[in-house]
């Protein structure tokens, strides 16, 4: 099976993702999570890209597209993927749809509102991967799972986030009515717990 999950920042997508990875074994790829890990390497992509993603902007397509069409040839992705962050406009759903087409988008909604909170207050763990948030946590520094250190996403300050909501609306919302058309869109009310989300989730994969 070939899935998307599309979503705001902040709409639960990652958290999800984790989720869906344990039930369907699907190889998770996360384009925000390649383009994180080329920067703590600082390999020649991540030092390409960093100034971009701090700023809140997408980086190039056509080296966005490269790098996600090169991953699902790879062998693990022979029974299908979950891309997580992948396409983020029209142009890479094009791509996408010449190459590699999904087979369903799943589609998490988040009241607008909401995501701001979500993603200001937003802490993750470094080494259990876990996220969480400060309405719920308070201020501590330690994974509440594993003990883990906490920290925040170099891009999840005021004026990056302000930017991602933007480009999101402007550029991502209008894959809804792209894979809609294609009858391949399914929208799940995400302003639930998590497991209430994976739920819904869990019946759209079955
Ligand atoms: P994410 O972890 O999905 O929120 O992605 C973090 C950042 O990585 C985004 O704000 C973009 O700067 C960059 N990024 C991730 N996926 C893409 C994509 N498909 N196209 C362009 N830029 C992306």
């Amino acid at each position: 099976m070939k899935i998307i999950l599309l979503g705001a920042p902040g709409c639960g997508k990652g958290t999800q993702a984790a989720r869906i990875v344990q039930e369907t074994k699907l190889p998770h790829i996360s384009t925000g999570d390649i383009f994180r890990d080329n920067i703590a390497r600082k390999t020649e992509l991540g030092l390409k890209v960093k100034s971009v993603i701090d700023g809140g902007d997408l980086c190039p397509d056509e080296l966005t597209i490269a790098i996600v069409k090169d991953r699902i040839k790879e062998d693990d992705c022979k029974n299908g993927y979950l891309l997580d962050g992948f396409p983020r406009n029209l142009v890479q759903a094009k791509a996408l749809d010449e190459s590699d087409a999904p087979d369903i988008v799943i589609q998490l909604f988040v009241p607008f509102e909401q995501l701001e909170r979500r993603l200001a207050g937003r802490r993750l763990c470094s080494k259990c991967r876990s996220s969480f948030n400060t309405a719920d946590i308070g201020e501590r520094t330690d994974c509440p799972k594993c003990g883990g250190e906490l920290y925040i996403r170099g891009d999840d300050n005021v004026d990056s986030v302000r930017e991602r909501l933007a480009v999101y609306e402007q550029q991502t919302a209008p894959l809804i009515d792209y894979y809609g058309k294609q009858g391949k869109l399914v929208s799940i009310d995400a302003d639930k717990t998590r497991e209430e989300v994976f739920e819904s989730v869990l019946k759209v994969i079955k």
